[in-house]
């Protein structure tokens, strides 16, 4: 079952809302989280400003049974740092003086009316899951640091504790190698190979896979 369109408010904040997050994929993402949320608790690691938070925790709050926890120490990836490739100097503190995008999370958490359904974590994703109190996710998505090693350190402590039936989505999931950096592509083909995984496809360069 699809949820209604998203209401042209929340989808004007998320349009507006700095990230990475194309439409159309952010659509796909709240119609996930509408599916997802009925059955279990969903996570995000990669906040970043909100904006894949605002779809995945519209999704969570158009079904109405469980929220979306949206994980990120907020300092950052590699190549958001100063003089970085994706370095945006509105998101640098200048009192801490590094970037951090909380304040920036929080408020468009607030305009789009989701303060309920999305739950911001601040924290190291592995620091987090280690603590994680169940296994019961219903969906995680996987928008972190985008390293290899980052990315393989995300799947491992995060796939373990999606409930069977649950969805395990990469973004950032690029076919064509010039569209860009190959390491989630390579951890989501790996995990598709692994047996564990029911193949949902690839949707733009979302990868999704569903726990047997
Ligand atoms: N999903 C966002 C984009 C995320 S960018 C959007 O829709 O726009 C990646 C984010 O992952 C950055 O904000 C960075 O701080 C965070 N990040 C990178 N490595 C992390 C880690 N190990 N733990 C927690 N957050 C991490
Ligand atoms: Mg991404």
């Amino acid at each position: 079952m699809k949820p209604l369109p998203m209401f042209p408010d929340t989808r004007r904040i998320a349009l507006a809302a700095k990230g990475f997050m194309p439409e159309a994929e952010g659509m796909r993402l709240y119609e996930l989280a509408f599916e997802a949320s009925e059955r279990g608790p969903c996570v995000e690691i990669g906040s970043y400003c909100g904006k894949s938070a605002i779809y995945l925790g519209e999704g969570c709050r158009m079904r109405g049974r469980h929220r979306l926890f949206s994980i990120d120490h907020h300092f950052g990836s590699e190549e958001q740092q100063p003089g970085q490739e994706y370095f945006d100097p509105e998101l640098f503190d200048a009192d801490l003086g590094r970037v951090n995008t909380l304040p920036h999370l929080v408020r468009n958490l607030r305009d789009a009316g989701l303060d309920d359904w999305v739950l911001p974590v601040v924290g190291r994703s592995a620091t987090v899951a280690s603590s994680w109190p169940g296994a019961d996710l219903a969906l995680v998505f996987i928008d972190g640091g985008h390293a290899r090693a980052t990315v393989e350190a995300d799947y491992r402590a995060w796939s373990g504790l999606i409930a069977r039936g649950g969805l395990l989505v990469f973004h950032d999931v690029y076919l064509d190698p010039a569209a860009g950096g190959q390491a989630p592509r390579d951890v989501f083909e790996a995990a598709r190979a692994s047996g564990q995984w029911a193949d949902e496809g690839v949707f733009g360069s979302l990868g999704i896979l569903r726990r047997k």
